[in-house]
């Protein structure tokens, strides 16, 4: 009999059981895959606070100190290197020194970096490109491919958690006081309360609840060169000016609705959705993104199976146009998806009383979940 029983070993899952772990609770941690394969290893690794609206950054910013207590015990490849945002013209110079007082305000650390200054800090950097830079020094990166592995070992080597990977959990039932959970292989775990994770996976449980839920699914592609050569050194996450114009945080902004008023609906970047990201992995090769395609939850079929290699090509040009990296060789092209509301922050509703889903974080889950899960789990257990 467990305290908990979580669904999803996704980020959002692993933070539930981390925090409940850590609050003397039994936890009991349900992963489809032989280890999770979502979302949460998919994406770019960037824990980012300052492009998140206000009540975001502050759950973002409370990761940040999670992210770094738990570093404390174990390597879970956390690097505080900062956050740069790369305005390409006037109007986005505007908004990064905007966003800059609207930081300076709220007592978070933001730095006005000149374009001298980004051309000798990212080697690399275009001249033609630059016009100034918005830095944040306190932000993290992580390996998405290595992070969530790494926590999930830690909480079953030494906070005690019942881990079952390769486990479908198929139905809950809650007969009186107690949440039977059922998987495909026909293991039955019993605990009082169940938090369901399940990222963008909603045909095998719940699926008319998720078919009304109003979220949708967002289709991402990714692409990740070759090593660059040992010399080569690019740090943080670098956001750069398509970011500038569609980040939450800049909505804040004063300037926001007059420039994105103006801008033309008819570009590459607006029907695919693109905005380049660069961060550069351990190994030294560096991650490129992305683009987003959306489908209502019931239809998420339709964003199909493919990447689609005119918004890879699209991507590459225009990334080309920002940084010189030594190499554009590509090694791996990969597309992720993540849910999300579509009139709201996040996905929650409770089912029987004690069967609790949370899902739909969309593309902060990296950043805000280690403090929005510590919220829930003390708001559920009352502690
Ligand atoms: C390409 C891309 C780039 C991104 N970049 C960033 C970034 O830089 N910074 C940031 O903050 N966020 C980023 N995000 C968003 C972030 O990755 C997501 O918000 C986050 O990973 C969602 O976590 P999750 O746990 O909700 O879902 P997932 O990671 O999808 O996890 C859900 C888990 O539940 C499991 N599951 C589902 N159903 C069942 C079941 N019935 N039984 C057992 N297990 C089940 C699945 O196998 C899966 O492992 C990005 C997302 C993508 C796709």
């Amino acid at each position: 009999m467990f305290d908990l029983t979580i669904i999803g070993g996704g980020v959002l899952g692993a933070f539930h059981a981390y925090h409940a772990l850590n609050s003397g609770l039994k936890v009991a941690l349900v992963e489809k895959g032989n280890r999770p394969q979502g979302a949460t290893i998919r994406n770019f690794g960037q824990v980012i606070p300052s492009g998140m609206n206000a009540r975001w950054q502050s759950y973002g910013r409370e990761s940040l100190a999670i992210y770094n207590d738990i570093m404390g015990k174990i390597d879970l490849t956390v690097r505080k290197q900062g956050t740069v945002y790369l305005a390409s013209d006037a109007e986005e110079m505007q908004l990064i020194e905007e966003l800059h007082s609207i930081n300076v305000s709220r007592g978070y650390t933001a730095d006005l970096v000149s374009k001298q200054n980004c051309l000798k800090k990212y080697s690399g950097l275009r001249a033609d490109y630059i016009e100034g830079g918005l830095f944040f020094p306190e932000e993290l990166t992580v390996e998405p491919r290595v992070m969530i592995y790494r926590l999930l070992d830690y909480m079953v080597n030494e906070l005690s958690l019942t881990y079952y990977p390769s486990t479908t959990v198929i139905a809950c039932e809650n007969n009186g006081s107690v949440i039977t959970t059922t998987s495909a292989c026909g293991k039955n775990l019993k605990s009082d309360k169940v938090i369901l994770c399940n990222g963008s996976e909603f045909k095998t449980l719940y699926p008319s609840v998720f078919n009304k839920s109003g979220m949708e699914i967002s289709k991402l592609q990714m692409m990740q060169t070759k090593p660059q050569p040992k010399s080569y050194h690019l740090p943080g996450s670098i956001l750069t000016g398509g970011s500038i114009r569609r980040y939450e945080a800049f909505q804040e902004c004063p300037s926001y609705g007059p420039i994105k008023r103006k801008e033309a609906n008819d570009t590459l970047e607006k029907k695919w959705g693109v905005h380049i990201l660069f961060k550069q992995a351990m190994d030294g090769s560096v991650i490129i993104g992305d683009s987003h395609q959306y489908a209502d939850a019931r239809n998420s079929e339709e964003l199909g199976f493919d990447l689609d290699m005119d918004i890879d090509q699209f991507m590459l040009q225009k990334a080309k146009e920002i940084i010189n990296l030594p190499t554009y060789k590509i090694a791996y092209r990969w597309y992720g998806t993540y849910a999300q509301c579509k009139n709201g922050e996040l996905y929650k509703k409770t089912i029987d009383e004690n069967i609790h889903i949370v899902t739909g974080i969309g593309g902060k889950g990296m950043t805000g979940s280690p403090a929005y899960a510590k919220e829930n789990i003390e708001k559920l257990f009352n502690l």
